[in-house]
């Protein structure tokens, strides 16, 4: 199979990296000719183009740039490539990517391969990053047979386990297990970094260790990521926000009041019920 990645990111780049490891032919697109330079040098692509015209003949092109462009991307690319040709994307967000990337191209089917770290750029590709986690495929009504049988080849190649869903439920669920993380852990950091008495900040930011380091891991990450979630998955965001803040005065009360076989309680429940997210 020849498979095109456009976007030799953290993302593209780990793609690019571990499929070609598995005997496929990898071309690669970036924006920065430094970029498809370094791709080539580390190995990750057979070619690499700032021009979008090397992806011709190519049975596969999953889109891996950040969420604003896969869009405007897929809408480049199209002159140049086979009505064939399966396009996929990665992007942490679906609804609106999946609805009008199908309406622009008939073998169009939404991704999102759910690992990361908290770096970018081609420097930060990892091989194996995506063994064992979660990748999700959204198809809809109008989703070809062609376009999830080629994504279910690739994600059994990267050995990650598939999830099939809606796009809206998708959407809601990331909001709750990703979104909604990032936004708290972030803001875990600025309420440390608000403390005002200069002597307990320092002595916090020397005592730190790994309870801050584990609660501020996710906030601490690429903020323009963040942001893309947060523009992108704004009201299901919002309104587990909502929830959250419901529930963080539910705490405030039972610590206010000090109801503390309440807190108990719930704490005991978070703890049982934690085993229900891992795996
Ligand atoms: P990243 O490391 O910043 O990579 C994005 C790459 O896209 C950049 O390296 C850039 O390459 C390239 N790019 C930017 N504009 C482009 C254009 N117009 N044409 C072609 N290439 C372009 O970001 P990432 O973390 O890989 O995220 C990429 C996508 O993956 C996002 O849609 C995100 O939602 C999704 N995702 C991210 C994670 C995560 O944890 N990071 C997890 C799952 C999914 P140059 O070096 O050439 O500028």
């Amino acid at each position: 199979m020849k498979v095109g990645i456009v976007g030799l990111g953290l993302i593209g780049g780990s793609l690019a990296l571990d499929l070609k490891e598995k005997g496929l032919e990898i071309i690669g697109v970036s924006k920065r000719q430094s970029t498809c330079n370094l791709a080539i040098e580390k190995g990750i692509v057979n070619g690499a183009s700032i021009n979008f015209d090397i992806l011709q003949n190519t049975d596969l092109i999953i889109i891996c740039t950040p969420i604003n462009l896969i869009i405007p991307t897929l809408k480049s690319l199209i002159p140049y490539v086979d009505s064939q040709t399966v396009i996929s994307d990665v992007a942490s967000v679906k609804m609106d990517i999946v609805y009008e990337g199908s309406s622009l191209w008939a073998n169009f089917i939404g991704g999102h391969p759910m690992a990361g770290t908290s770096q970018q750029g081609i420097e930060a590709i990892q091989a194996h990053l995506f063994k064992n986690a979660p990748y999700v495929l959204t198809p809809i009504s109008s989703t070809s047979d062609l376009a999830i049988a080629k994504m279910r080849e690739i994600i059994e190649l990267i050995e990650s386990k598939i999830y099939i869903c809606e796009p809206k439920i998708h959407d809601q669920a990331v909001a709750l297990i990703s979104h909604l993380p990032v936004v708290i852990s972030a803001n875990l950091i600025y309420t440390a970094l608000s403390e005002k008495d200069k002597k307990v900040l320092e002595l916090a930011k020397k005592l730190a260790s790994s309870g801050f380091k584990d609660t501020s891991r996710v906030g601490g990450g690429n903020p323009e990521l963040g942001l893309m979630m947060a523009k992108y998955n704004r009201q299901n965001l919002l309104s587990f926000l909502c929830q959250y803040r419901e529930n963080l005065d539910l705490f405030i009360k039972e610590i206010e009041q000090e109801n503390w076989q309440n807190l108990e309680e719930i704490l005991q429940q978070t703890a049982v019920s934690l085993n229900d997210f891992r795996d």
